[in-house]
């Protein structure tokens, strides 16, 4: 189960994104189907370490950043709350939000 991982920074012109402190993150597919799984690879939930986890947002797909918790749950109808995200998985969408220009820390849980 390879990642292909291609972020985008979304765009939007809802009033309260403009307050989010650190903008949604589109990161394409997800393939973590089970609430445990990991979000991005959906390796099973007994071959994943649970250390970290992502803010889905936007239906799916997005991830909200730290800080916004708030803002999210009041304005976005398709929080989607908190998924597993495996270690090896969090290397890689450390490093894909860094070459954002974006601080991974503000991501990852
Ligand atoms: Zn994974």
């Amino acid at each position: 189960m390879a990642v292909n991982l291609k972020l985008k920074i979304v765009e939007s012109s809802e009033s309260w994104r403009k307050e989010l402190k650190n903008p949604y993150i589109d990161m394409g597919n997800m393939e973590g189907e089970a609430e445990n799984d990991c979000v991005l690879c959906g390796k099973p939930s007994n071959k994943v370490h649970h250390r970290y986890s992502l803010h889905i947002v936007d239906g799916g797909g997005r991830i909200g950043g730290r800080g916004d918790e708030e803002l999210i749950e009041m304005n976005d109808s398709g929080d989607m709350y908190w998924f597993s995200l495996g270690s090896s998985c969090a290397k890689k969408l450390e490093k894909a939000i860094k070459d954002l220009g974006l601080n991974p820390s503000s991501y990852i849980y």
